[in-house]
């Protein structure tokens, strides 16, 4: 039996036939096979060796993902006459140390299949990407992260984002991801519906700085967003049609910096408002993921983003102050120099706030429809993501409000991107707005 096939526009993008209406380009993602089915059982073998010939495989779970999927890879792939190996990986960290230890302890194959999220994916992508060989990926949650080039790295305590490479194949099979914890799912949800308010900052910035911005990886998440937002309420009975959506977005979102050659897609000050929380929660940090943190902080920017959008009149910008002593004392003083020169990049002078007002006096119009053609009203956001189980504030993720109302506050001084949180904090909106965020 055939399993039916959720690809949709994936498909295209695979074989490199998509065409992108904004430049009438054809376009594709550099991976050689995606596929999303209700099953994929029976077709393991099929799939892996479309990717990898007859190479030596070594397969790379911990134990949970053993029990979901990897046992059944295992037996699959050894009926069908490949040569395979296994690792199982506990408590599975991405840090040099233990990417070592993956690469010596597999060093017999050719290639690596990871089965699971996170930090087993990563580190395959990781170590494979070091010691020059091939790697797939079975999925058992979803996310965007089996489609980035990117894995995330612990370098004493903190997290770098490294470039490596594309998996040669990624395989979704819904039964398994029915089936994961109801909480990553969430948190998938979370991390991809942000997409509204990653766009409004980027093409804000896009409007007052003319900085480069793309319409791509938007035009092919539009596909299936209005109706993973409209499946939401299903995602967590395990309904295959708004897990397929889901990782379809999931897919693309991943796969996006490839169009843009940035991460501005997906990752604005929602996103940096989550990496204040991982950066400076220290021992308050509630251990919530990336993907729940950029929820509740996607609501708190698409509050202040609609909110903003509404006003009639511009906001009236002044020089930027940039509180280098209150940093210092949060954060440390070679923080605060490095937040400072960060911040610096984008700071408006005097006579820049000046060009500036007049700038969105003349535009002000046209700047808000622009703005509000891609920003989803709050509410629409806020129902889909209660309906998706997804925390909605602070006190969800476990963080007292006050030290998230800090982050949030501080966020812009991060990095020099553009926001929306920059606008409101130099027109003197973002205390009183600060106020009302829980
Ligand atoms: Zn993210």
């Amino acid at each position: 039996m055939t399993a039916h096939s959720r690809l949709g526009v994936i498909e295209d993008l695979v074989a490199h036939r998509w065409v992108d209406p904004n430049d009438g380009q054809q376009k594709g993602i550099k991976i050689d096979r995606i596929e999303i089915a209700d099953t994929l059982e029976g077709r393991e073998a099929e799939l892996v060796r479309a990717c990898h010939g007859d190479k030596h495989i070594c397969v790379v779970h911990d134990s949970f993902t053993r029990e979901a999927l990897g046992g059944r890879l295992l037996d699959a792939l050894r009926r069908d006459g490949l040569t395979v190996s296994e690792y199982v990986w506990n408590k599975p960290k991405v840090e040099l140390g233990a990417i070592r230890k993956l690469s010596e302890a597999t060093a017999d194959a050719e290639v690596l299949i990871a089965v699971g999220s996170g930090s087993v994916s990563d580190g395959c992508k990781y170590a494979t990407f070091e010691d020059g060989r091939e790697y797939s990926v079975f999925a058992t949650s979803p996310m965007n992260a089996y489609t980035t080039p990117t894995a995330s790295l612990s370098v004493d305590g903190f997290k770098k984002s490294i470039t490596c490479h594309f998996a040669k194949g990624v395989f979704f099979d819904l039964g398994v991801i029915a089936k994961c914890p109801p909480r990553l799912v969430s948190a998938a949800f979370a991390d991809v519906v942000c997409r509204t308010t990653a766009q409004s900052d980027w093409l804000l910035m896009h409007l007052l700085y003319d900085t480069p911005y793309s319409e791509t990886a938007y035009t092919l998440l539009a596909y299936d967003e209005d109706d993973m937002i409209a499946l939401a309420p299903k995602l967590l009975e395990g309904d295959f049609e708004a897990l397929a959506r889901l990782v379809r977005v999931s897919a693309i979102m991943g796969s996006s910096t490839s169009f843009t050659g940035t991460t501005h897609v997906g990752s604005m000050a929602e996103h940096m408002i989550s990496h204040c929380i991982d950066m400076f929660a220290g021992s308050q940090h509630p251990g919530t993921s990336h993907g729940e943190q950029v929820g509740v902080a996607s609501l708190t920017m698409s509050r202040l983003q609609n909110e903003t959008i509404a006003l009639d009149a511009p906001p009236e910008l002044k020089p930027t102050v940039i509180p280098v002593e209150q940093l210092a004392k949060r954060y440390g003083e070679a923080m605060a120099r490095t937040m400072a020169e960060e911040t610096e990049k984008k700071a408006f002078d005097e006579e820049g706030a000046a060009r500036m007002n007049d700038k969105l006096r003349r535009e002000w119009p046209q700047i808000k429809s622009r703005l509000a053609a891609v920003t989803r009203p709050f509410d629409e956001l806020h129902n889909a993501m209660a309906a998706a189980g997804c925390q909605l504030t602070a006190a969800d993720l476990g963080l007292p409000a006050e030290l998230y109302r800090q982050y949030v506050g501080d966020a812009r001084f991060i990095r020099d991107r553009f926001s929306m949180l920059d606008l409101a904090d130099d027109s003197g909106r973002l205390e009183p707005f600060l106020a009302t965020v829980n």
